[in-house]
C-alpha cells in the first residue's frame, strides 16, 4: 500500500508516493494560491498519481494542530492558513485519513528513520531554505510540543538587536542563515565576481551568494561565515539545553554547509566542555525529505 507525503512550501510544492521505505514516485508542482487550492491539488495528486494510497500526510511550513488537523501560524504559503480545517477538508475530499505535521519534523522523522540520522537517537535538526526550521529528537523520537511547534532553532535569538524577523523577534538565527538573510547580508555591495544585471542583490539568490564566495568574493564568504557562526551559537545553546550529540542540517542553503562550517564548528568547539563533541551531519534524503517524512507521518497515523 502506498502513503502519500505532500510538502507545501512557500511557492513550491513536492509530493512523494512511498511504499515501505521506498520512493515510488515523486514530483514538484507550484504552490497553489490558498489553502482550498491546495486541498485540491493534494486530493488530485492522491486520486491521479497515487490511487492505492492508504494514507496522506501533508506538512506545512508553520505550526499545526495535530489532534484536528488545523493550521495555525502558517506565514509563507499564499492565503489565509490560520485556523485552516487542512485534515478535515482534504479527508473529507480523498477520502482517506490525512496527517497534518510540520514541515521540520517531518524533514527530523525523514532523516531519523531512513537519512542521515538512522541509528540515533538524540539528534538536532536545522533545515536552512527560505526560513530555518528546527526539530529535537530525544531517545529516537521527534519531539512534538503542544501546537507541532517545538525545535525552532531557527528563531533562537543571538543578535537581540539585529534585523527584525517574521516571527516579531529581533536577531534570530533565521535572519541570518535562510535564503533571504544570506541575501540580504551580501547586498550592501556586490563585487565584479557578480554579474553586473544581478544587481541590486535583492534579485540574487542565496545559491548565486554562495557561487560567488567560492569564486573568491570575500563578501559573500563573510556573509556564509556569519550564517554559520549564528548557527554554532543557537546549536550549542541548544545542546547545552537537549544533551544531544549530534546534528543534521539540512535545506535548500545547506549546499552551502561548507561555507558556514569553520565558524559553526568554532562555536561548537567553544562550548566542548559543556556539550562534549557534536557531530555536524549534512541531511543525505535532499528535496524530499519534508514529503517524506509528511507520508511516514501519515502510515504512523493511519
Ligand atoms: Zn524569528
Amino acid at each position: 500500500m502506498t502513503r502519500l507525503g505532500i510538502d507545501v512550501g512557500g511557492t513550491r510544492t513536492k509530493w512523494v508516493a512511498l511504499e515501505g521505505d521506498a520512493v515510488v514516485g515523486s514530483g514538484t508542482v507550484p504552490t497553489p494560491p490558498s489553502p482550498d487550492e491546495t486541498v485540491e491539488l493534494a486530493a488530485r495528486l492522491a486520486s491521479e498519481l497515487a490511487p492505492d494510497a492508504e494514507s496522506i500526510g501533508i506538512g506545512l511550513p508553520g505550526h499545526v494542530d495535530r489532534a484536528t488537523g488545523t493550521a495555525l501560524f502558517v506565514p509563507n504559503p499564499p492565503g489565509d492558513w490560520g485556523g485552516y480545517p487542512l485534515g478535515a477538508r482534504l479527508g473529507a475530499l480523498a477520502g482517506l485519513p490525512v496527517s497534518v505535521v510540520n514541515d521540520a519534523r517531518a524533514f527530523a522523522l525523514a532523516e531519523l528513520e531512513l537519512g542521515a540520522a538512522r541509528g540515533l537517537a538524540d539528534v538536532l535538526f536545522a533545515v536552512l531554505g527560505t526560513g530555518v526550521g528546527g526539530a529535537v529528537a530525544l531517545g529516537g523520537a521527534v519531539l512534538v510540543g503542544p501546537r507541532d511547534n517545538l525545535g525552532e532553532i531557527g528563531h533562537v535569538t543571538v543578535a537581540p538587536w539585529g534585523q527584525a524577523c517574521c516571527c516579531g523577534n529581533r536577531g534570530c538565527v533565521e535572519t541570518f542563515a535562510a535564503g533571504p538573510g544570506i541575501v540580504r547580508g551580501f547586498s550592501s555591495g556586490a563585487t565584479a565576481k557578480v554579474p553586473a544585471q544581478k544587481v541590486p542583490a535583492q534579485q540574487l539568490t542565496a545559491e548565486e551568494v554562495a557561487e560567488a564566495a567560492r569564486a573568491g568574493d570575500g563578501r559573500a564568504a563573510k556573509v556564509f561565515e556569519r550564517a554559520g557562526w549564528a548557527l554554532g551559537v543557537a546549536l550549542g545553546d541548544a545542546a547545552s539545553v537537549f544533551g544531544v550529540g549530534s546534528v543534521v542540517v539540512g535545506g535548500g542553503v545547506s549546499g552551502a554547509l561548507d561555507l558556514m562550517r569553520s565558524a559553526l564548528d568554532a562555536q561548537l568547539a567553544r562550548r566542548r566542555p559543556l556539550i562534549g563533541d557534536i557531530a555536524v551531519l549534512p541531511a543525505v534524503l535532499g528535496p524530499l525529505a519534508g514529503a517524506i517524512g509528511a507520508a511516514l507521518y501519515g502510515r504512523r497515523s493511519g
